[in-house]
């Protein structure tokens, strides 16, 4: 099948679905700016003194916070990037009462700024910070703006994001909510993940339908289970339906 033909099926299968559920990663925001981890051009591929993975651990950030933030605040948040051709037909489709959850791996607020009000953040979110010592909230300017570690202007408590890192759980009722709505759909459309990092991953063996639809630009150790496979960018395909 051509693209245009994998397309033009992949819009056949939305349009006789009523319970979609999209399950994303990284790729989705690639076309907003913001890089992956595993692409060519993904932060793994640039060179860093530790691994990406390593600096987004706990272990880290509890041992060597100064080089955590500053990791994270020059290649985790992204204040400029807008939601594109993706996120966008991701919230019409919701408005259209065909989706009913979008699932992400993704900390960037990218689909609620599209206007998608059901969004799963399996890891967080970059948005959201709290004081480790009495739990005021800041958003995310004010770890942006903050020199080297951000602390707590009230009690001077260390400012942590609301993300999970390497070795930390996810939040159980985010991930049973997830559960439910994958193994409750009727198509699964999965897009712009590796499909690497657990337990998220783990989370489409609950998809008993038979519309599974993976959307990447690389191939995935599921693609031999989908229904249909568009190896392609996630905001051209979905941006052409
Ligand atoms: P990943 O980097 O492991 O994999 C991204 C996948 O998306 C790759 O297979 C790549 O080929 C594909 N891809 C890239 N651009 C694409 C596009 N335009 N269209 C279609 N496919 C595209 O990402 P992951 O699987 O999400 O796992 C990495 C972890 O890193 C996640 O936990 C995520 O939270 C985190 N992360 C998040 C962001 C973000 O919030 N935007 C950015 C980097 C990393």
């Amino acid at each position: 099948m051509t693209l245009e033909q994998k397309i033009d099926r992949l819009r056949e299968l939305v349009e006789g679905s009523d319970n979609i559920v999209f399950f994303g990663g990284a790729g989705v925001s690639t076309e907003s700016g913001i890089p992956d981890f595993r692409s060519q051009d993904g932060l793994y591929a640039q060179k860093y003194k530790y691994p990406p993975e390593t600096i987004v651990s706990h272990t880290f950030y509890r041992q060597r916070p100064e080089e955590f933030f500053e990791f994270y605040k020059e290649k985790m948040i992204a204040p400029d990037a807008q939601p594109n051709a993706a996120h966008l037909k991701l919230a019409e489709l919701e408005q259209r009462g065909k989706l009913k959850a979008v699932i992400t791996q993704n900390i960037d607020g990218l689909h609620q700024k599209a206007g998608s009000k059901k969004v799963l953040e399996l890891h967080g979110s970059v948005l959201r910070n709290y004081c480790e010592k009495c739990h005021t909230f800041y958003d995310v300017n004010y770890i942006l703006k903050s020199e080297g570690v951000p602390v707590c202007e009230k009690c001077g408590g260390r400012v942590k994001p609301d993300v999970v890192l390497y070795e930390e759980g996810l939040d159980m009722g985010i991930l049973n909510e997830a559960v439910r709505c994958i193994s409750e759909a009727d198509m699964l459309i999965i897009g712009g993940t590796s499909l690497v990092v657990y337990p998220a991953a783990g989370l489409i063996d609950y998809y008993r339908g038979n519309k599974l639809v993976l959307i990447n630009k690389s191939a995935t150790s599921r693609d031999a289970q989908a229904d249909l496979v568009i190896d392609g960018k996630i905001g051209e395909v979905l941006g052409a339906l």
